[in-house]
């Protein structure tokens, strides 16, 4: 191991020096506490370290041990249910050796040695492998199988395969490769976080990540593989959506990462997201669910490391054929530890501070997301979808790491908090959001849902942008003003907002649409909308169409059970029927 001496420590910065042969992204162990730290700048025999631990105390003089390796993460059975920081060190297990608060330089193994697992083979003596390809597989969770993989940049033939109960360590498979070299294969693998894991093939998103949520089932959805941001103002509701859209969103892997800025915004999650039941399953979330939490008490420079841990174990399971869902929280603050460490190297700051490349750095975070074509032989595919959280100081949208998320993003979630002061959740707002993934994904709504899905979440769209308008000449001369089918619209609007947009997570039924209701929930106020309009031009009275007492049956219909849908065509003859008796 080569030894350096340190020369100079800025916080979370440290320069060393007598490092040969280090790389850039090389892991260093600084001072004899053994701080784990990163390459981040070289230069001659100068060396830039940014450390993952408190660096306070450490001096001049100290020597810095070169590792050669890059920060990696450890892949294999064990990674679910697991609580990780942003170095990938288990939190549960070093709170149970070291107490609440991490020691420096604690080590743990990432994943646990001891455990066998009962690897369960798949092919056989004689098979010929690629990378990628599916050897065995592990029941990791009471849910979740856990396949193993023939690690990168292997191939050859099987010459040996056992069936039986191994730790991640121990042999399973022996691999004769090309060159005539025997390969012993373990479970446990390790991977560069900051290398994206290959796939054969990059594919275009066409089924949208369902997630039970009206409002962005219907309205904005984001693609499986897909993008998405959403801001979130203290209290506008960010957290119970993220609680839904882990809970219901239909991947089987849901990877979280919290970078908190404030202590108890991150033990929130610690103790809230392990509580959580996934409704699929009856059981616990995390029987799925990977979590990366930076405590309050780590440097900034973690919080910079767990995003790329996190979409790196997310990438391994997307390897698997996996739907995976990442969703970082909040990547303002990655971004602030970003400004942070440039600042310390004093390089040029760009915009507000963060450094010029900002924009680049979040764009190839999102861009790991994806729809692809595993590496493998047997052509299966997987994807991977990202919804990073943004919380910009005092919710101004302009600032530097909100702008550069929407431009890579193709989903944006626009929570407000003056929609949640009102109590209309999710507080989503229905004009500034979008979804640019609408036209990629109308073919399957019209196939697998409804052919008249797109027209009808269209036109309901088209009613709450003419919504906007109208009120604008309310406000100025009253509502006497509007004719009797501007009143209706507003009707209409006020209807899809409060019946349909309006979702109560704590409601046994309402917490979750399947898109089939959404678009027979939705179908039943266009009708009314649309029957209302024919006999309006007969001269028929506003009041006396919005007093029907069908109206009551529109409004309950998001309490309908999902085993009893044939309820809406019911309705939908009830309205035709109670609207046309109102010209007699
Ligand atoms: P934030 O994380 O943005 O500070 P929370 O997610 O904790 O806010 O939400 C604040 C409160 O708003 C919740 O305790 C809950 O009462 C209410 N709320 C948010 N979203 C919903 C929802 N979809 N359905 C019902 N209530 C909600």
């Amino acid at each position: 191991m080569e030894t350096g001496k340190i020369i100079k420590v800025a916080g979370p910065v440290v320069e060393a020096e007598g490092l040969r042969g280090a790389k850039m992204y090389d892991v260093v162990k600084v001072s004899n506490q053994k701080l784990i730290g990163e390459i981040i700048e070289l230069a001659k025999d100068l060396v830039t370290i940014q450390v993952y631990e408190e660096t306070s105390g450490i001096g001049p003089g100290e020597p810095v041990f070169s590792t050669g390796m890059p920060l990696s993460v450890e892949l294999g059975p064990g990674l679910i249910k697991s609580i990780y920081d942003g170095i990938q060190r288990p939190l549960d297990l070093i709170r149970l050796s070291k107490g609440d608060f991490i020691s420096r330089g604690a080590e743990e193994d990432a994943i646990n040695r001891k455990k066998k697992w009962d690897f369960e083979p798949v092919l056989k003596k004689g098979d010929k492998v690629i990378s990628g390809d599916i050897i065995g597989t592990v029941q990791e969770s009471s849910i979740i199988q856990h396949k193993i993989m023939i690690p990168y940049g292997i191939q050859g033939e099987i010459e040996e395969i056992y069936k039986g109960k191994f730790t991640v360590t121990e042999t399973i498979t022996k691999i004769r490769d090309r060159q005539g070299l025997l390969q012993e294969i373990k479970m446990l693998q390790k991977w560069p976080v900051r290398k994206l894991r290959p796939y054969k093939e990059k594919l275009p998103p066409f089924e949208p990540l369902i997630t039970g949520q009206r409002v962005i089932d219907t309205f904005f959805p984001i693609a499986k593989g897909g993008t998405a941001c959403i801001p979130g103002p203290f209290g506008s509701g960010k957290t119970v959506i993220q609680h839904q859209l882990s809970k219901w969103c239909n991947a089987e892997i849901i990877i979280f990462i919290g970078c908190g800025e404030r202590g108890n915004e991150m033990t929130d999650v610690l103790l809230e997201f392990p509580e959580l039941i996934d409704p699929h399953t009856g059981k616990r979330l995390m029987e799925r669910t990977i979590l990366i939490a930076n405590t309050s008490n780590m440097p900034v420079a973690a919080r910079e490391a767990s995003v790329y841990t996190g979409i790196t174990i997310a990438e391994y399971y997307r390897d698997m054929g996996y739907n995976v869902a990442l969703m970082a929280d909040s990547t303002s603050r990655w971004a602030e530890a970003m400004r942070e460490i440039s600042g310390r190297l004093e390089e040029m700051p760009g915009e507000e501070g963060y450094p010029a490349y900002l924009g680049t750095r979040i764009s190839s975070f999102y861009e790991r997301s994806g729809r692809v074509k595993c590496l493998s032989n047997d052509d299966r595919e997987a994807t991977l979808s990202v919804i990073g959280a943004v919380s910009p100081p005092g919710g101004d949208l302009s600032e530097p790491v909100t702008q550069n998320t929407l431009r890579t993003v193709q989903v944006f979630w626009s929570l407000q908090d003056k929609l949640a002061y009102e109590r209309h959740f999710p507080a989503i707002d229905w004009l500034t959001s979008y979804s640019l993934y609408l036209s990629q994904l109308s073919e399957f709504y019209e196939k697998e849902i409804n052919k008249d899905f797109i027209e009808l979440r269209n036109k309901s769209m088209g009613i709450l942008q003419q919504e906007a308008e109208l009120e604008e000449i309310v406000r100025l001369v009253g509502v006497d003003a509007l004719s009797t089918h501007e009143r209706l619209i507003l009707e209409t609007a006020r209807s899809i907002r409060e019946d349909f947009l309006h979702q109560d997570a704590f409601d046994e039924i309402d917490t979750y649409t399947s898109v089939k209701k959404q678009f027979l929930m939705l179908k039943l106020i266009i009708l009314f909308h649309e029957t209302a309009e024919k006999v309006i031009v007969q001269g028929v009275n506003i009041e006396k169409i919005n007093s029907l007492p069908v109206k009551s049956n529109i409004i309950r219909a998001k309490y309908i059970k999902e085993n009893n849908l044939k309820k809406f065509s019911e309705i939908e003859k009830e309205i035709i029927c109670q609207i046309n008796s109102t010209t007699t």
